[in-house]
């Protein structure tokens, strides 16, 4: 979706890809086969490059700085993205800046864990700091005991959260541009099933996200973030606390691609690019998105013109797997919602 957006930019894109059939690969001319674990690789396809941004943060930082030419532009910065690739800085981020968040501790050993079970009686989740997503690495303790096998499930260290029991769950994302040019995409509700988002719908309105958006600009700014950083909140009734920080375009501002008129995806480029940032504009009253995740089955696309259909061409389905979304426009979030939720049945996955 970031080289779908770019092309129309006029920018010479490329993709550094494991796999021809990747996704990525798929829809871009100048895909570059290689490893990340190369060197060699990394060295070749960087050096050829004036800017580089990524579509995941779990990437090797260190190994990174040490392939890259010493000119290349990098948005968001690495040091940024290490600090928020592993969720043990990421908090220490949060609460540096005073942004509200769920109770943690870090866990690295069976006495943290039996401390965790002392300080959080009413549950916990158990969250592997790195490599964490769609609910994997994510552990939930509604009983606050925990088996202490779940400490081998990763060798990168856990953080506890106290469970939060939620009214609903939000999201939000922010783009900065290298000139410090700032905006705010729409605040959205998401449906996880199973710790995975299942679907997206706004805009919605909080009294809290003014406050909340003023101390994310002073923290990108004070960053030097560049490009689109998403966040994942929990709305408790009372306060927002923030779920988690994502240094990149998001699953939660796929709607943007059809229900506004520059899409998440456009922004970061032009974030990262130093382009001008259009003024946020919906194209319609409610908008949602619903992901189409794998069922494991034979699939069976719907073409009913109820929306728009974004099929990812990923050539494993396994249960769980996002396959593509679907998005619709409406007078409102809810109706939006329930029109893409009937189109949805339409699908076999
Ligand atoms: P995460 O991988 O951190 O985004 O977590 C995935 C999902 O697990 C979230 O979207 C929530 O539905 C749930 N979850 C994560 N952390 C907590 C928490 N501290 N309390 C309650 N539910 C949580």
């Amino acid at each position: 979706m970031l080289l779908l957006n770019a092309h129309p930019l006029g920018l010479e894109v490329s993709v550094f890809a494991a796999q021809s059939n990747d996704p990525a690969s798929q829809v871009c001319g100048r895909a570059v086969l290689g490893s990340m674990e190369d060197r060699t690789d990394l060295r070749r396809y960087l050096s050829k490059l004036d800017a580089v941004t990524f579509e995941s943060e779990f990437v090797d930082t260190a190994k990174l700085a040490r392939c890259m030419p010493q000119n290349l532009h990098v948005f968001p910065r690495l040091e940024v993205i290490e600090g928020i690739q592993d969720r043990l800085p990421q908090k220490r981020l949060l609460d540096r800046y005073k942004i509200p968040t769920a109770p943690w501790r870090e866990v690295s050993n069976k006495r943290d864990l039996s401390e965790v079970e002392n300080v959080f009686e009413n549950g916990f989740v158990l969250k592997q700091r790195r490599f964490g997503y769609d609910g994997y690495g994510t552990f939930v303790f509604k009983n606050g005991k925990a088996d202490a096998k779940v400490l081998l499930k990763s060798n990168h260290g856990f953080i506890a959260e106290g469970f939060v029991p939620f009214k609903r769950e939000l999201a939000i994302s922010f783009v900065r541009s290298v000139s410090g040019a700032f905006v705010t995409l729409p605040l959205v509700q998401s449906v996880q099933v199973n710790s995975r988002c299942f679907s997206v719908h706004g805009p919605i309105s909080h009294r809290g996200i003014k406050p909340l958006t003023q101390q994310f600009k002073k923290l990108m700014d004070d960053l030097d973030y560049v490009g689109v950083l998403a966040v994942e909140l929990f709305d408790t009734g009372k306060e927002l606390l923030v779920n988690e920080l994502a240094p990149r375009v998001h699953n939660s501002a796929h709607y943007s691609i059809d229900a506004l008129t520059c899409s998440q995806f456009e922004y970061h480029w032009r974030a990262g690019l130093d382009l001008p940032l259009p003024r946020v504009e919906l194209k319609s009253k409610g908008f949602a998105m619903v992901n189409l995740l794998g069922e494991g089955g034979r699939v069976k696309l719907s073409y009913k013109p109820m929306g728009h259909l974004h099929w990812y061409g990923k050539f494993e389905n396994r249960p769980g797997r996002k396959l593509g979304h679907i998005t619709t426009l409406d007078e409102t979030g809810k109706k939006a919602l329930e029109r893409a939720l009937s189109w949805r049945k339409d699908f076999q996955l």
